[in-house]
């Protein structure tokens, strides 16, 4: 890391607003955002497609092998093919923390994102961000918000991208189970530093939560 680059971790569970904010300070700071989470759903996404069970690492880590990730103009990319949207399906979200406490998973994604952050001016939101793949970054951001309005903005965003077949209940079933499975996992689990600021995002709007976060940053570097 340069002396003067900015590097920006967000972590914080599902739904807790940290993409949205990440983005929005992207673009205001004129940096670069990096989606972590995008990174292991694009790897789900294979998984699933080469119909292999997400609790065969064998078989995970040799399609990983043949895999490749990228980014470019703030699109995700599995093997060349853009996956935006296909990652943000439901059946995504059930099976990527599977694929995520995999730890030669991780090992290769952490690479992959330090990577990333070398070259240039980055924002990164994930749950490992502060703690294990950008350590010395600038600031640190832990976003949190209860988890009923986790479960009711994922649950709206899932409704508004047409799924069908799901309820609320069962949104909120899911996010504490991912939360479980993020939490308690052996390598590198989500949890806040002692270094980083703690944005509580339930009741406020975006934009007092953007402002929150460059008040900070813009207090000092
Ligand atoms: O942020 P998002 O909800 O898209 O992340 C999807 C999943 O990917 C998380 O629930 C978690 O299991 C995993 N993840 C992770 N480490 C990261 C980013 C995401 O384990 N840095």
């Amino acid at each position: 890391m340069g002396d003067d680059s900015l590097i920006i971790a967000v972590d914080g569970p599902a739904g807790s607003g940290k993409s949205t904010l990440a983005k929005k300070i992207a673009n205001i700071l004129e940096i670069e955002y990096i989606d972590t989470g995008a990174m292991y759903r694009a790897l789900t996404l294979k998984v699933i497609e080469a119909g292999i069970h997400p609790m065969h690492e064998e078989e995970v880590l040799k399609l990983l092998n043949n895999t490749t990730i990228s980014f470019k103009n703030n699109h995700i990319y599995l093997d060349g093919i853009m996956v935006d949207d296909k990652i943000r399906e439901n059946i995504i979200n059930k099976k990527v923390s599977d694929i995520a406490k995999i730890s030669k998973v991780r090992e290769e994604m952490v690479n992959i994102q330090k990577e990333l952050a070398r070259s240039n001016n980055v924002i990164m939101d994930g749950r490992d961000i502060g703690t294990v793949v950008l350590p010395d970054a600038n600031f640190k951001f832990f976003i949190t918000a209860s988890v009923e309005e986790r479960a009711r903005r994922r649950y709206r965003e899932l409704i508004e991208r047409g799924e069908r077949n799901i309820t609320y209940q069962e949104t909120l079933q899911d996010i504490e189970n991912r939360d479980r499975i993020d939490s308690t996992r052996k390598v590198s689990p989500l949890l806040k530093s002692s270094d980083s600021y703690e944005i509580d995002t339930t009741d406020k709007t975006i934009d007092q939560s953007v402002e929150e976060i460059l008040n900070i940053i813009r207090g000092g570097k």
